[in-house]
């Protein structure tokens, strides 16, 4: 580790590998630092991603896909099943990943651009000259060392420090946090789609999912809204659902993590830093889902940072081109499922079953989710009209 460097990243998550290695690339000397001895382990993930979004970034490769999926089933309070399968719908469901593999293969790549990686190494501060961030204080086996960089990104996830220490405001309050417990079951056949149980019933403010993972496992976990949890436990409900339809399942992992569903917040840069995926709180608010979002984000980053460093300026105003680049794209989609999360979040589940009844006859297989919310607004005006411009 050398004690200057023109960009050090945080975390080497999907966000932090891909902005490292898009820097890299474009001839930046690049540290990649992760506070973990393993990259990708232990996973805080479902590991669903789509098809599409995911082969922008990166060639599908069997040592890290653990299962493909056809599709996705939604289930509805009193088990009415909406099932969405075929081309269109691969766009939003299409594999469950391996983490652990494929969160270091990321890394790989960046350190195969030319990026230095180092595990087992925390950032525990930021560096300042002239107000501005200049670099971090990290901590490697027990030593604290002082890294100059023109750049910092901050890519250390839902618990990040960094935005915090940069002076962004990347509070979560209780309804902007899924508070997410998961098991990894084995000893049953989930079949080849991805289930997504909605309603009360299920979990108060989120759902329960099963995503397939291949060898008679999968994934089936519970997200519960933090303004909504009350005195309810995440795992007593998992724990509930698995013992009602998966009796003969045997856990062989446990997962817990948050997932912010803020929407866009209101600043990701300042001078001599950036934040990328969870961090600046990219997951989707609807879905909880990440993966892409961040690798998106990070692939935006590394490119303005490029840009930066041609210009000289790493400042706030050079630094917001990424900021516009972000909320004009991954941004934009977060905004609609957020209003769509906030409509869900006031409907019972009497109302969702009725709305899962509302396409009986209706051929859905092959719509993806934009869709399918169209005909949804069409067929109840009155419960989703607030919905009514967002997918026409
Ligand atoms: C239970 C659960 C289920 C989920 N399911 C899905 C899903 O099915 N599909 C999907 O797309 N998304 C899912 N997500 C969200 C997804 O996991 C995240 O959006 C995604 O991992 C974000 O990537 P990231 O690189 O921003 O952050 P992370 O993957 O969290 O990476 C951040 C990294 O920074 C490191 N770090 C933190 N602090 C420091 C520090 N001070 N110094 C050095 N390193 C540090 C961490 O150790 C970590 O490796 C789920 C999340 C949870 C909790």
């Amino acid at each position: 580790m050398k004690s200057r460097y023109d960009v050090v990243v945080v975390g080497a998550g999907p966000a932090g590998s891909i902005t490292a290695q898009t820097c890299a690339e474009g001839g930046m000397d690049v540290l990649l630092i992760e506070k973990r001895q393993e990259i990708g382990d232990p996973v805080r993930c479902a590991e669903g991603v789509g098809k599409d979004a995911l082969i922008k970034h990166i060639q599908p490769d069997t040592r890290w896909i653990a299962a493909e999926v056809k599709g996705s089933r939604i289930i509805a309070p009193d088990g009415t099943r909406i099932l969405m399968s075929g081309d269109a719908a691969m766009k939003d469901v299409g594999y469950t990943l391996e983490r652990k593999v494929f969160d270091r293969v990321l890394a790989q790549r960046a350190a195969m651009a030319g990026a230095e990686v180092m595990v087992k190494t925390r950032a525990t501060g930021l560096l300042r000259n002239n107000g501005r961030v200049a670099g971090i204080k990290a901590m490697y086996m027990g030593d604290v060392h002082e890294i100059k960089a023109d750049i910092v990104i901050g890519a250390d996830g839902v618990e990040s420090k960094i935005g915090r220490w940069g002076g962004i405001d990347t509070t979560l309050k209780p309804h902007e946090i899924e508070a997410c417990v998961q098991f990894l079951i084995s000893n049953f056949d989930p079949g080849e789609y991805s289930e997504f149980y909605l309603g009360e019933k299920y979990s108060p403010g989120g759902y329960a999912w099963i995503f397939p993972k291949g060898g008679r496992s999968a994934n089936v976990g519970i997200g519960v809204l933090g303004s909504k949890s009350g005195n309810i436990r995440a795992i007593s409900l998992l724990s509930k659902f698995i013992e009602t339809y998966i009796p003969q399942g045997r856990i062989v992992e446990i997962v817990v993590g948050g997932v912010p569903v803020t929407g866009p917040i209101k600043q990701t840069v300042t001078d001599g830093l950036m934040l990328v995926g969870d961090a600046a709180r990219q997951s989707d608010p609807l879905t909880g889902g990440g993966i892409t979002n961040a690798m998106d984000a990070g692939k935006m980053a590394g490119e303005v940072c490029i840009k930066a460093r041609e210009k000289g300026d790493f400042s706030v105003r050079s630094l917001k081109e990424y900021e516009d680049k972000w909320r004009s794209t991954i941004g934009k989609e977060m905004s609609k499922s957020l209003q769509v999360k906030n409509l869900l979040l006031k409907l019972t589940d009497e109302q969702l079953n009725q709305l899962a009844h509302s396409l009986d006859g209706v051929d859905v297989s092959k719509m993806e989710l934009g869709k399918l919310l169209t005909v949804l607004i069409k067929k109840n005006p009155r419960l989703l009209w607030g919905l009514r411009t967002l997918f026409k």
